[in-house]
């Protein structure tokens, strides 16, 4: 006998969700609380928003996961392991201190909470720390590592943003800065999608940080959070149940049904990517199929705005066009994933189609 389904939340009926990942509060290096980042979605029209304080779960402590109106504010750490390698971890019921535990230990402990853990901000920077590259992350193989976060806002921008050029630091100039994922985070993402379920997800990693002697937060959430959002696909609508409703979002989200989006070159409602077999089925990412062969199958993208298309399988670009749709005939089993660029800056990542034996 089935259970009978929990009433939904705010939402309604909804099941597509668009929201801001990776955010701080005044509980690490940010400041505001649960309350602030739900007024700020609301403004920017999210529906949620998932808070990575640095090792703690405060603001979980003191009641702020949950509903807030009609925005969801759910719950991880960004995990400080050893060797100062940042993990996001989503829905783990524990914090550790920094350093406390290596990469692998962190990707234990979070799955035996039924948490996910993803690889934060891959390439980028620090505001003036150095360049990030590949070799300062050796666990991309690790099997407990559930994705990436394929493209971080801030940390993209402070790759060109140059500290004795003050107008990098001018909100207006944020946007000129952001170049998208580079190629050597997506060839990693397409070879480990190809072993295992690989999910990306965006970052935000804004702080809202407020400078000594200054009134005005430095990078106000209201004005970051919307430019970068993940757009989530949910099995069922979100229940009235918050901390439920946050597992559901998680698990979505470590299913890979969403894909990333910069919302601020324009609204990503709308974009589809699916799979079409050969008997007439759809297969969108995250909805993994048995042991089906992508054989035969044709991929297909369709966007609501007019861009560069692009249909990439097993790493490869196999079809490119300008429109608002592309299709393209699929021969391996390789993870298919579409790619959208908007004047030739990145807009839209989907994540993989992949089967169980792809
Ligand atoms: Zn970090
Ligand atoms: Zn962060």
């Amino acid at each position: 006998m089935n259970a009978p389904a929990p009433p939904n939340g705010p939402l309604g009926s909804r099941t597509e969700v668009v929201g801001a990942l990776h955010l701080h509060t005044r509980h690490s290096d940010g400041t505001g609380d649960a309350r602030t980042l739900a007024r700020a979605a609301e403004a920017t029209r999210l529906d949620f928003v998932v808070v990575n304080d640095h090792d703690t779960l405060a603001v979980r402590a003191e009641g702020g996961e949950g509903w807030h109106g009609r925005v969801l504010v759910a719950t991880g750490t960004e995990i400080t392991a050893e060797g100062n390698r940042h993990l996001l971890a989503h829905g783990n019921a524990t914090a550790a201190g920094p350093y406390e535990f290596s990469a692998a230990e962190a990707f234990e402990r979070v799955a035996r909470e039924g948490g996910h853990v993803y690889a934060a901000h891959p390439y980028g920077r620090g505001l003036l720390g150095r360049r990030r590259t590949l070799q300062d992350w050796p666990d991309w193989d690790h099997p407990g590592l559930a994705g990436l976060e394929l493209w971080n806002y801030l940390q993209d921008w402070a790759l060109g943003f140059r500290w004795w050029q003050p107008a990098s630091y001018r909100l207006e100039e944020v946007a000129g800065r952001v170049q998208g994922p580079p190629r050597w985070v997506l060839d990693l993402w397409d070879r480990e999608a190809a072993r295992r379920p690989f999910a990306a997800i965006s970052g935000s990693d804004n702080h809202a940080k407020r400078p000594p002697l200054s009134t005005a937060a430095f990078f106000p959430h209201e004005e970051v959070i919307g430019r970068l959002v993940s757009r989530v696909r949910l099995e069922r609508p979100l229940p009235a149940d918050g901390p439920a409703a946050a597992r559901e979002l998680f698990a979505a989200l470590a299913a890979g049904r969403s894909l990333v989006a910069r919302e601020e070159l324009g609204s990503s409602a709308g974009f589809d990517f699916r799979v079409q077999t050969a008997d007439g089925r759809a297969i969108r990412p995250g909805e993994e199929e048995g042991s089906t062969s992508l054989a035969g199958a044709r991929a297909v993208v369709e966007s609501p705005r007019e861009a560069e298309l692009a249909i990439v399988s097993g790493g490869r670009t196999i079809a490119s066009a300008r429109g608002r749709r592309l299709e393209a005939a699929l021969e391996g089993n390789g993870p298919v994933r579409a790619e959208a660029r908007l004047d030739g800056k990145a807009w839209v990542f989907s994540n993989h189609v992949r089967t169980r034996n792809g």
